[in-house]
């Protein structure tokens, strides 16, 4: 089954999210957990977290359909010591809040090395800080997300993704999560059903499609190979729609979140109906 959602709001309460997510139609949905340009956040309260369970139970929400964000701030990888500690506590942070409202996925981007250490260097301590992170906190996983490569970001090659797998000691509880925009900013090619095929062929070949653990389905207004992470609406960047078709007419994308983060909320409910008809289309 294909479970498809977007990220949508959690304003005045992680609670509302699943409702925001239900009137869209979506059977999948991202959050954050807490305010994701803010390093502090009060603790979960346990109201709070019982209605969190409960509306995921009304409309039929289970942990594998949701994949919440960590905030933006945490840099796994950070090369001064003092940012690294404060990410790396944060992350833990965002771990545990997953963990106390049921859920198993954390979705995260890997880190930047601010030209300070190497890529090699900062990519062991991204591996190091999920490592961390599992000591810490049990069951939820770390999914990785891979980034358009701007500035000094990390994650923009699957083998950086790879060479971050590799290091980390607990293999089932590590993933990735693959961003169409972000995956075609990097430079490779979405364009055509020929195009994804062979893109997630060398996916498979160097990380391995058992990693994939949730998508986000993002069309671009950057260019091949631009390096620009800015989401488009779907089929309306320079994308298009071949590549989304070809994802919802194979069956390697069922059971994990595909989830929106397009520009136009207003446009979510149709892109999720569109995407929907293309799964439903047996050719
Ligand atoms: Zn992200
Ligand atoms: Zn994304």
């Amino acid at each position: 089954m294909k479970l498809i959602g977007a990220h949508v709001s959690a304003a005045g309460g992680v609670f509302n999210a699943p409702e925001n997510a239900a009137r869209i139609g979506a059977n999948a949905f991202a959050l954050f957990t807490k305010n994701q340009r803010q390093w502090a956040a009060k603790p979960l309260e346990q109201d709070v977290i019982n209605a969190f369970k409960a509306r995921c139970q009304q409309y039929g929400f289970s942990a594998d359909a949701i994949l919440p964000h960590d905030s933006y701030l945490i840099n796994l990888g950070a090369p001064e010591t003092d940012k690294l500690e404060k990410s790396r506590a944060a992350f833990i942070d965002e771990m545990q809040r997953c963990n106390q409202l049921g859920l198993t996925l954390l979705n995260f981007h890997p880190g930047s090395h601010l030209k300070k250490i190497s890529e090699h260097d900062c990519l062991s301590l991204i591996a190091e800080s999920i490592n961390l992170a599992h000591q810490q906190v049990p069951d939820v996983v770390a999914v990785i997300e891979n980034t358009a490569g701007q500035g000094s970001n990390l994650g923009w090659r699957f083998e950086h993704l790879a060479e971050i797998i590799a290091q980390v000691d607990d293999k089932s509880r590590v993933g990735v999560c693959i961003d169409t925009c972000h995956t075609f900013a990097a430079g490779y090619d979405l364009r055509t059903e020929a195009a994804t095929e062979a893109t997630f062929a060398e996916f498979d070949q160097v990380v391995g499609m058992n990693y994939l653990r949730g998508m986000h389905l993002n069309d671009s207004k950057g260019g091949l190979g631009s390096h620009l992470d800015r989401h488009h609406s779907l089929g309306e960047g320079e994308i298009g729609w071949d590549c989304f078709r070809y994802l919802m007419r194979d069956n390697r994308f069922d059971n994990i979140p595909l989830v929106l983060e397009t520009i136009n909320p207003d446009l979510w409910q149709q892109e999720i109906m569109t995407l929907r008809s293309f799964a439903n289309v047996n050719d």
